[in-house]
């Protein structure tokens, strides 16, 4: 025997109601089936609201007249389709059932109120049409049917609106209808019967809670629940787009799902299969042949370190606090048996550390009549001042993550928290739950589907992850996204997820936040019409609450440098292969280490000095374990130990500068190389690095260039004007080679921080002297490192090496991730 519970969601119309009945034709193939019907969608609401405002004495014309006509629409269609199909005779069921229902609803206008045993009659009206059309179905397609009247077989309790049932004693009255083994049985769901066999509801939602019991009384092998989803999610998927289908899990853990706020089962559901252990399975009716999540004993272990996220909203909360802390214990058991004997539920209760208050959370509906009831109930104690007035907070909502893998347990409180601060959430009471794997907490309910989104993600992705904007796409920027879309998978592989959300140059700016397709960035760039706007980055934090967003600076542009700090300060890492910021006045440059220290963000530069090579964080390691420099000289220009080199093998100046801006070798206009201010910048930064208080100004620098090539501001005017200076670095080459020397253009720093570029011969001996070809070398003399010097020797210069550089900076910023 197989029970299936068909949703509204699964017979919201002609199509599905056929389309369900070919599902139970299928498994009637197999085995017994008892089929369990809840109202086509929307129709209970309907309802709801045709009561609601007949209490109210407002016209319901029109609720009444869409609500007929879903019933018969759907009677038409199906009866267009279906051979055979008793049309009219359902039609005047439907037809008799709205007469009815207009004369209950004259009642209850002219009474002013519904009680509550119509209030049930009325609310149900749904199921059990939807149980007549199905009925009609199957018979017009040769099948017995039974149908259980869940007033006289299901004997519950006597609360017309949320009653329970008792499984026994049903169990006994449905053996008695000996249903015969070939017939399909047929139930409306949410319907009970007490006692006096008066129609009594399971509360909203409560067709669920019908199937878990039929499948109890008819001992089945299996209960099925039929959606509109393929099973239960890691968080709603109608809401958070990313959530992940579980395969299988406990019995406890579903009742925690959807005690907590999963729409997709009952909160009642799954005691009764408990009971009687029978596998629960939830189905997409749309997808039939979807697996779906199997509610099991001992569900297979599942990778993920939580199962899922769930909120509950329209949440009050009653703060009781007493003056005398002793009778806490008293107060607090009366407020329970209060309100329960109200058969009211209260969702969650804390109690304060100083034991003189406790919280009780309960759903908004229901604060008037909680209030009542408390007030009645203290009436003597508010009076004497025994109780402080209770206080009322509404608009709060319950988040809860659910099965805690018991392995991650406290990483996964610190992510969770983590996640709660970095988005700002205030928490107003925390509460671990019954297996301990289940953390609630009660926050405000502002914008909470967003913020749920962000902490799914948080806890259901990759471990380290990076959402990457990437400013500047000329040789260093592309490399970098080439270098990046090679490694992507394989970085994946190592749980790390580096997504390029957002790539520009100075015009134009292309965001896809799913990440950018790295084969086709630059077409995608290329037709963007949404203009360059740093803003327009930083905006994209609030929006969709990044985990780890980090912003790339592969330009030359000092505007773009000047706003580091306000970039920090929204939640960014930077990194920079930009000198600008790093060469900045003093006050800038340490209001960017505060900013990235207060908002606890990184500021990487190591392409700052020589490109890929490790040359920033040596320093600072240096620096840090106590090392002082005593004398430092380097070579710090890929470009200018590229044309060194060639002028030394005799190629003229002009010649050897083409070739190493074609080799991507020099500065975008190669002026800044040979004017060796480039070289003064890398100086400058390494002085500060080793903690000297140094302008760029205060550094000497010998230029390669006359002054009459300052104001060539144009790249061709400059590289045609350089020919002139062919002759005479010919002959200082030449020079320096009668003596055995070599020119080479060196940055110096001295113990007291003294800055210097300078054109020097250098012999043989000196470490400097085969540093050429785009080589860089820096050479750090001090307190740890002599008389050898610490020597760092690589391509200082090319667009693969600083790329290289840039990525490991990346991979630096996850490294503070909290890992699962
Ligand atoms: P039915 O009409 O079939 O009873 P419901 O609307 O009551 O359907 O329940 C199904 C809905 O539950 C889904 O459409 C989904 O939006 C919602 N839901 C909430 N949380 C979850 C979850 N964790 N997994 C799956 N569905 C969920
Ligand atoms: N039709 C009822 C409701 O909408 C019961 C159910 O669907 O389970 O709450
Ligand atoms: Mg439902």
């Amino acid at each position: 025997m197989r029970i299936m519970k068909f949703g509204g969601t699964s017979l919201k119309d002609a199509t599905c109601f056929l389309h369900v009945s070919d599902i139970i034709e299928k498994k009637i193939k197999n085995e017994q089936v008892g089929i369990v019907l809840s109202a086509p969608s929307g129709v209970t609401n309907n309802l709801k609201i045709i009561i609601d405002k007949s209490i109210n004495k407002k016209n319901i014309d029109s609720e009444i007249h869409t609500t007929k006509n879903i019933f018969l629409t759907l009677l038409d269609h199906i009866n267009q389709s279906q051979l055979n199909f008793p049309y009219n005779i359902i039609k005047q069921k439907i037809l008799d059932k709205f007469i009815e229902l207009k004369k209950n609803i004259h009642g209850i206008n002219l009474l002013g109120q519904c009680p509550d045993n119509i209030y049930a009659k009325i609310l149900c009206q749904g199921e059990i049409i939807s149980v007549s059309i199905m009925k009609g179905i199957l018979q017009s397609r040769n099948y017995s049917i039974t149908v259980i009247n869940p007033v006289d077989t299901l004997l519950s309790t006597n609360n017309y609106l949320e009653a329970t049932v008792n499984i026994i004693k049903s169990t006994a009255r449905i053996k008695k209808i000996q249903i015969p083994k070939k017939n399909i049985i047929l139930m409306a769901g949410f319907i009970g019967g007490n006692e006096n066999k008066e129609l009594v509801l399971f509360g909203r939602n409560g067709s669920d809670y019908s199937a878990a019991i039929l499948s109890a009384c008819l001992q089945a092998n299996y209960c099925e629940i039929w959606t509109d989803v393929n099973g239960i999610y890691t968080c709603d998927p109608r809401q958070v787009s990313d959530a992940k289908l579980l395969k299988e899990i406990s019995y406890q853990e579903a009742i925690e799902f959807s005690y907590f706020g999963a729409k997709v089962l009952h909160p009642r559901t799954i005691a009764p299969i408990l009971q009687f252990k029978i596998p629960c399975i939830i189905k997409n009716t749309f997808q039939p042949n979807n697996e779906g999540t199997l509610i099991c004993s001992k569900p297979k272990k599942t990778e993920h370190p939580i199962k899922g996220i769930t909120y509950l909203n329209n949440i009050a909360m009653f703060c009781i606090t007493t003056y005398n802390m002793h009778c806490i214990k008293t107060i607090t058991s009366r407020i329970f048996t209060a309100i329960t004997r109200n058969k009211v539920s209260i969702i969650l209760n804390t109690q304060s550390p100083t034991e003189n208050s406790i919280n009780i959370f309960v759903l908004q509906q229901n604060i008037l009549f909680i209030q009542n009831i408390l007030e009645k109930e203290f009436t003597l104690e508010l009076k004497n001042k025994i109780l402080k007035k209770i206080k009322i907070i509404k608009e709060l909502a319950i988040l809860s993550i659910i099965g805690i893998n018991k392995q991650y347990r406290l990483n996964i409180s610190a992510r969770f928290f983590l996640a709660l601060a970095n988005l700002s959430i205030n928490t107003i009471a925390i509460s671990q739950f019954l297996s301990n794997n289940t953390i609630s907490i009660v926050i405000e309910d502002k914008h909470l589907i967003n913020k749920i989104k962000t902490i799914h993600r948080i806890l259901f992705d990759t471990k380290y992850i990076a959402e990457i904007f990437l400013i500047g796409v000329g040789g260093i920027g592309s490399t970098l996204l080439q270098q990046i879309s090679l490694q992507q998978k394989k970085l994946q592989i190592k749980d790390i997820n580096l997504k390029i959300c957002g790539i520009a140059n100075s015009k134009k700016l292309h965001v896809n936040m799913k990440g950018i397709p790295l084969n086709k960035w630059h077409e995608n760039l290329k037709k963007e019409n949404n203009t360059f706007s740093l803003k327009k980055i930083i905006d994209l934090q609030k929006k969709y609450h990044l985990i780890n967003p980090v912003l790339i600076d592969c330009t030359a542009d000092e505007k773009l440098a000047y706003q580091y700090v306000d970039v920090l300060n929204k939640g960014f890492h930077v990194i920079t292969s930009n000198k600008k910021a790093n060469t900045a006045d003093l006050i800038y440059y340490k209001k960017i280490r505060l900013a990235a220290l207060k908002y606890k963000k990184k500021f990487l530069y190591e392409t700052n000095v020589g490109a890929g090579l490790p040359v920033i964080e040596t320093i600072q390691n240096l620096i840090n374990s106590g090392d002082e420099l005593i004398h430092f000289r380097g070579i710090l220009s890929g470009s200018l130990s590229f044309i060194f080199g060639q002028l030394e093998i005799g190629v003229p100046l002009s010649q050897a500068t083409q070739e190493a801006k074609d080799m991507g070798f020099t500065e975008p206009n190669p002026h800044d190389d040979l004017s060796g201010i480039d070289v003064a910048r890398k100086v400058l930064i390494l002085a500060r690095e080793m903690g000297y208080s140094v302008e760029l100004q205060d550094i000497k620098i010998d230029s390669l260039l006359p002054v009459s090539f300052n104001n060539i501001t144009d790249v061709n005017n400059f590289m045609h004007k350089l020919k002139e200076l062919d002759p005479l670095f010919t002959n200082k080459v030449k020079k320096a080679q009668n003596t055995g020397k070599v020119l080479r253009l060196i940055g110096t720093i001295n113990k007291i921080g003294k800055c210097q570029v300078k054109i020097d011969e250098v012999d043989e001996n000196d470490p400097l002297y085969k540093i050429k070809n785009g080589e860089n070398a820096l050479a750090f003399y001090s307190k740890y490192y002599q008389p050898i010097p610490l020597v760092l020797r690589g391509y200082g210069a090319g667009n693969n090496v600083t790329a290289a550089g840039i990525f490991s900076d990346l991979l630096h910023t996850l490294s503070e991730q909290s890992g699962v």
